[in-house]
């Protein structure tokens, strides 16, 4: 019985008004686990300032499932921050051409054999893949050996060291020989270089490409953000890749490229096998970053420590006599707000036996509260005052009957006592007994 009424208290009071203070304590928690999921810190900054002022007016932690509201709210902040919804790749040229950028080693030759694979099998194109990686014979194989693979062409020319003319002959190419669409697969540099830059600056500007795809790791963290910008600098291309987003690797890079470059992810790349993409949805990328920072958790125990601070006001009050007909009012607008009422006043002594009987619905709960209502502040903070001139008005401003009045000021007593006994010592000694 003791973790029952612990339990009722907890529940009733835990639901109680919520301070911006508490918020702002989960909403760093919030931030800290974005931060931990790779998230740029200004970005997660920005991010849970919007979630803060959106879950003190939406009242969250007053709700049935402060978790659950919470990390909804985070979720769609998320979402949104992401793009929203799904961007496909633009495929509208005659033929389309697709122009794949990015560094060395971030998976752009891997995702161009993916790409024309994905475009072949689920978009009933017909891609040509050309090798434009002039630096390293090793790439223009690699892109030979995944061609055969997927059974789609490769366009090379592996004497020519211009990619700007391999590209604008692999197009003409592509338009006498019936293909519809053209992938691209640049030359990358470690790092962002001005050749670099220089080389994919004219070929973009000579083929004019439908769609320009910057591809980029996303296990490289903060700096896919600059690169990011750097080639959307450059190049003002039309989406992101984000690949190697396999294994236990952090969707965090995602949020940040997106909120910095504004331009949508399309894809994500998420394995060495050709099979291994997919396209990019913001909710399943929320759901992932949020999983990571496991925010349902971290808010839940915001909440449990919360709830604790108000039992214990509440304790507190009792003990000292100062429980009023406004903390009554309180309880029964918690109640109300958590249905299966019966149930959760079964749990209030005092108050479960007097309201056994009766068919709980909001009525019940209307004339109590009007009653109430009908109380000056000084009434409800000290209800011994309320004599029989008072419970008369009383009566009268509420509409109920004296006799309501009398029943109502007994049940609150009845509880008062109750409450009280509970938490004193002989309140222990009795729940001993009952419990054997
Ligand atoms: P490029 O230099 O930009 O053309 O990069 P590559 O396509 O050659 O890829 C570099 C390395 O990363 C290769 O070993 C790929 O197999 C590997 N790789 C590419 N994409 C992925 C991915 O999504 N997941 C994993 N695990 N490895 C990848
Ligand atoms: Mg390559």
């Amino acid at each position: 019985l003791q973790d029952k009424l612990d339990k009722a208290l907890h529940n009733i009071s835990g639901r109680g008004k919520i301070t911006e203070i508490n918020v702002a304590e989960t909403v760093k928690e919030i931030r800290r686990a974005l931060v931990d999921a790779d998230v740029n810190y200004k970005v997660a900054k920005d991010l849970t300032k919007r979630v803060q002022d959106k879950a003190i007016g939406e009242n969250v932690l007053t709700s049935l499932t402060p978790g659950q509201l919470m990390t909804k709210i985070v979720h769609d902040e998320l979402v949104d921050l992401m793009g929203g919804s799904q961007e496909g790749v633009n495929l509208s040229g005659k033929p389309t051409v697709i122009l794949i950028a990015g560094l060395q080693g971030s998976g752009k030759t891997t995702f161009s054999g993916k790409l024309a694979n994905y475009l072949k099998q689920k978009r009933s194109k017909k891609p040509l893949l050309v090798a434009c990686d002039i630096y390293r014979p090793a790439a223009i194989d690699q892109l030979k050996v995944l061609g055969t693979q997927i059974n789609i062409p490769v366009y090379t020319e592996e004497e020519n060291k211009n990619p700007v003319a391999i590209a604008e002959n692999a197009i003409n190419y592509a338009k006498s020989n019936g293909f519809d669409t053209i992938i691209v697969d640049t030359a990358g540099r470690l790092a962002i270089d001005e050749q670099m830059m220089n080389e994919i600056k004219s070929v973009h500007q000579t083929i004019k490409p439908t769609e320009t795809l910057f591809v980029v790791d996303s296990m490289t963290g903060q700096d896919a953000v600059n690169t990011a910008k750097a080639f959307n600098d450059t190049l003002n291309f039309d989406g992101v890749v984000l690949t190697k987003l396999d294994g236990d690797t952090r969707g965090g890079a995602a949020l940040t490229i997106r909120s910095v470059v504004e331009k949508p992810i399309k894809f994500i790349s998420t394995g060495e096998k050709m099979e291994a993409l997919d396209l990019f949805y913001p909710e399943r990328m929320a759901d992932r970053i949020l999983g990571m920072g496991d925010v349902v958790s971290l808010v839940e125990r915001a909440q449990e420590q919360f709830d604790e601070e108000e039992a214990k006001k509440l304790h507190k009050k009792i003990a000292k006599n100062e429980f009023g007909f406004d903390d009554f009012l309180k309880q029964i607008n918690q109640i109300k707000k958590m249905g299966n009422m019966k149930d959760l006043m079964g749990m209030i002594p005092g108050v479960g036996k007097a309201i056994k009987d009766v068919d709980i619905n909001d009525d019940a709960f209307k004339h109590i509260e009007a009653i109430i209502h009908s109380m000056t502040p000084e009434e409800r903070r000290r209800p011994s005052i309320i004599n029989m001139p008072r419970k008369q008005r009383i009566a009268k401003g509420s509409g109920r009957k004296l006799e309501d009045v009398n029943a109502l000021m007994k049940q609150f007593d009845q509880m008062g006592k109750m409450m009280k006994m509970m938490q004193g010592p002989q309140g222990k000694q009795m729940m001993q007994m009952m419990s054997k």
